[in-house]
């Protein structure tokens, strides 16, 4: 079919899409406004899909049938703008992969937590026996996948922005954890236009589907009470957890304590990815045995190591502060909370308490730290500053006690001093290794 398919924005997302129409027969042109990665240009040339980077060149962009738009490029710039006022379709590539497949897929999104609860539903799947790929906004993408390899099911992260282009997709299950305040700098800081985008995971679904929730999520009472669900649901509420077991529906219970999966959060993620197995027929002892040999992601919680009876956790993906609610949760011993970064507005109060009982000291890691200083100055005694993983490591280690311990959970983004969360993980990790090595 001539279809003219033109995408915004070569990274992962757009690349995948790329490979997909190219595979599909479509005419495809990928337009990038700033530079692309030497490893997508290869790919775009081996495959002979035309590409500019650099800018956006507006006469061939304009002779597309349908735009699929990068997750990174908001709704409300000009281009967008003009591209719907002239009636050209602008999907995401989420849309665009599902249109070419008729595999299950099982969608998880949610605030905090969709790494993790997705990589663990593919492995419980995958221990199963089944025939599952695993890709969306971790790893590669749903259009890259679908272009690739033909799976039975597919188990999808997806971020509100995937989310935000979807026009018919429909997942067979969707999960959606947790909504707390984040990103609203792309929702124009209204709360209600997040939460509507992360329940457009349901917007399509059937009473034949499922929908896994959270019921104790405020955010998400409040707009089932005005929105009820189309598709079947269960809801889950705070872990059934006696130390060792998870049990399920006061019937099934999983031996958790050989797990890597700890704390309430990460109890909460596995009965979702429980229900979800369990719905597509995974056994209980397949489930056992994916619970035991899970191993979560870096920077989610990720224990380093002990130094003088201080343990170091690396949990630089907790970018906001419902994440280091639970990191904190999480901890038995006191805490040398390194925290700071970019704040992206955030509202502290949530874990004020919790820092009050539970944080001996702080240790900023941001250029500027005001709002942390100023919040919690008189809540905990000892608050100091450093600007790199170094300095921020010397300071906790000279602060921390043994039996205590040096939290990294920094409840912002981290561009001010890093290349994302990632590296600046990498940096703390580095930074406890050698100075464990000096002493
Ligand atoms: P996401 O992909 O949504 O960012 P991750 O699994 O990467 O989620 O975890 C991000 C951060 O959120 C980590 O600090 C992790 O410990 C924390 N987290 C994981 N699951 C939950 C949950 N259910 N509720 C709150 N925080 C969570």
């Amino acid at each position: 079919m001539e279809m003219n398919v033109v995408i915004l924005g070569a990274g992962e997302s757009g690349v995948g899409a790329a490979l997909l129409a190219k595979k599909k027969g479509y005419p495809v042109f990928v337009s990038d406004k700033g530079p692309i990665k030497e490893a997508y240009k290869i790919e775009l040339k081996e495959n002979n899909i035309a590409f500019e980077e650099g800018q956006h060149s507006l006469e061939s962009i304009y002779k597309a049938a349908v735009v699929i738009k990068s997750p990174g490029i908001p709704d409300y710039i000009d281009l967008i703008r003009d591209l719907k006022a002239k009636g050209i379709a602008v999907i995401s590539e989420i849309e665009f992969a599902a249109k070419h497949t008729d595999s299950v897929t099982i969608g998880i999104t949610g605030s905090n937590g969709k790494t993790t609860t997705t990589n663990l539903t593919y492995h419980l799947l995958r221990t199963a026996g089944l025939d599952v790929g695993i890709g969306g906004n971790v790893g590669q993408s749903f259009a890259r996948l679908v272009a690739s390899q033909k799976r039975d099911y597919y188990v999808l992260e997806l971020s509100s922005f995937q989310l935000d282009g979807i026009v018919d997709y429909r997942p067979d299950i969707a999960i959606l954890l947790n909504i707390s305040p984040d990103h609203l700098d792309r929702y124009e800081y209204k709360m209600e236009n997040y939460i509507r985008s992360k329940f457009r995971i349901t917007l399509n679904q059937q009473p034949g589907d499922l929908f896994i929730y959270n019921e104790e999520n405020a955010y998400m009472q409040d707009y089932l009470n005005q929105h009820p669900p189309t598709a079947r649901t269960m809801s889950v509420g705070a872990p059934n957890y006696d130390g060792q077991y998870l049990t399920i529906n006061s019937m099934l219970r999983f031996d958790l304590s050989h797990s890597s999966l700890y704390g309430p959060h990460n109890r909460f993620n596995a009965h979702c990815a429980i229900l979800a197995a369990r719905q597509l027929g995974a056994n209980r002892e397949a489930i056992q045995q994916g619970l035991d040999s899970f191993a979560n992601a870096p920077h989610r919680m990720e224990e380093i190591t002990t130094i003088k009876g201080v343990s170091y956790i690396n949990d630089s993906k907790a970018t906001n502060v419902d994440a280091v609610y639970y990191a904190l949760l999480s901890m038995e011993q006191p805490i040398i909370w390194v925290a700071g970064g970019q704040d992206k507005g955030n509202d502290y109060e949530p874990i004020k308490a919790l820092v009050a009982e539970k944080v001996r000291a702080i240790v900023c890691l941001g250029l500027d730290n005001s709002t942390l200083l100023e919040t919690f100055g008189p809540l905990v005694s000892t608050i100091v500053e450093t600007r790199s993983c170094p300095a921020a490591v010397e300071a906790a280690s000279q602060l921390a006690q043994p039996g205590e311990v040096v939290l990294l959970s920094p409840a912002c983004a981290s561009f001010d001093l890093f290349e994302n969360f990632a590296r600046r993980g990498e940096l703390f990790k580095e930074a406890v290794l050698a100075f464990k090595a000096s002493l």
